[in-house]
């Protein structure tokens, strides 16, 4: 299945092949909802469960609370047990865990080192430099 330009964010001049790739596993109506940023996380947790599980399907990849979202579920093609399906799950979402949590350290809009905050129960995750929020906003820790 390709990728339509209606998968993928607005901004698409700076997509990459990578991204591309990615998009073309969402089902549509369903896609990437959160900015260039965080693109190339995206692309390394592909390239990670892909090798992992190669057919696993991706269900949603968003932003909420400042901080990435991504939905997969496990294509029985690639398990030959249902032990080797728990195992295979508890990895792959250790993996996603892992790059959700990155991602609350990284600017959503540029990609450079960011600082997940709040204001007015609003979150992102912004470098200084993209960060409008300066008065009132609370940084929060992440872990
Ligand atoms: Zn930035």
């Amino acid at each position: 299945m390709l990728a339509t330009l209606a998968q993928l964010p607005s901004d698409a001049a700076t997509v990459t092949s990578g991204v591309t790739a990615l998009a073309a596993r969402l089902a549509p109506p369903q896609r990437i909802e959160c900015q260039s940023g965080w693109y190339p996380l995206l692309v390394a947790l592909d390239t990670t469960l892909s090798q992992l599980a190669p057919d696993y399907h991706l269900l949603s990849v968003k932003e909420k609370f400042g901080s990435l979202h991504y939905y997969v579920d496990i294509n029985d093609d690639d398990v030959r047990s249902p032990q080797e399906r728990t195992e295979l799950c508890e990895c792959v979402s250790a993996v996603i865990r892992l790059a959700e949590r990155r991602s609350a350290r990284l600017c959503e809009i540029c990609g450079a080192p960011g600082r997940l905050s709040s204001k007015s129960g609003y979150y992102t995750t912004r470098c200084p430099t993209h960060r409008p929020l300066t008065r009132g906003s609370e940084p929060i820790a992440t872990a």
